[in-house]
């Protein structure tokens, strides 16, 4: 990939750090954005507040831990690099500490299948990964497990992590995450929420293969 690629992915990167914080999935330097390379990928730099973060800031690493320049990557460098080494069509990373999902992993609670759009991370929810020491290879490991056949998952008394084909689309599954979230806590207000079946649950899957303008008119 040519630098001048490189330089444009680093701007898009703190973009989508800015645009972040301003939807208000996230907030101060906590969460982290990374994105794809040939050969590795680029992330953000460990405890720089992103208003003044400067494209040249952002890290470029490998996939073996290496990383080059005088900056010190994301602290979550290792459940970045996970990703991309065990799933290949992820091409960017979003970790963010969005209320409501933060919310319900303190509580270690999954987004069960209470409405529909859980399918949106791949599966019949969004479960939450056992705690670990940020920054951890354990958290890494723990996360892998809660993304099993799925883009998205809550990380116990954290936050959330999610990923995509690119920045723009994975900035987008962050902000549907939290909002799940959001609704499921405010229908445990007022009750107990109905659970879709798992067969309904094929059936939006199924669905969502085609859904909105992918797939041919003969699907639907
Ligand atoms: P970094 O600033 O090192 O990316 O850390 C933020 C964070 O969310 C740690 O979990
Ligand atoms: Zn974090």
């Amino acid at each position: 990939m040519a630098r001048r690629k490189h330089a444009e992915l680093r701007r898009e990167i703190i973009a989508a750090c800015r645009e972040m914080n301003a939807l208000g999935i996230n907030q101060g330097t906590s969460g982290n954005v990374s994105a794809r390379v040939e050969d590795g990928f680029l992330i953000t730099p460990s405890g720089v507040a992103y208003d003044e973060m400067a494209p040249e800031q952002v890290v470029e690493m490998d996939l073996e831990g290496g990383h080059r320049g005088d900056q010190r990557p994301s602290s979550e460098w290792r459940m970045h690099s996970d990703i991309y080494r065990g799933r290949p069509e992820a091409g960017a990373v979003v970790h963010t500490h969005a209320t409501f999902c933060t919310a319900l992993a303190c509580l270690h609670m999954e987004i069960p299948a209470f409405h529909y759009m859980v399918a949106v991370a791949g599966g019949t929810n969004v479960r939450c990964a056992g705690y670990a020491t940020f920054g951890t290879q354990a958290l890494s490991d723990t996360m892998l497990q809660a993304l099993e056949g799925r883009r998205a998952c809550l990380l116990a008394n954290h936050g959330m992590i999610c990923f995509a084909a690119d920045l723009g689309k994975a900035l987008a599954l962050a902000v549907e995450v939290e909002a799940l979230a959001r609704q499921y806590w405010h229908a445990c207000q007022a009750g107990e929420p109905v659970l879709l079946s798992d067969e309904e649950m094929a059936t939006v899957l199924e669905r969502f293969e085609s859904y909105g303008q992918q797939g041919d008119d003969s699907e639907r």
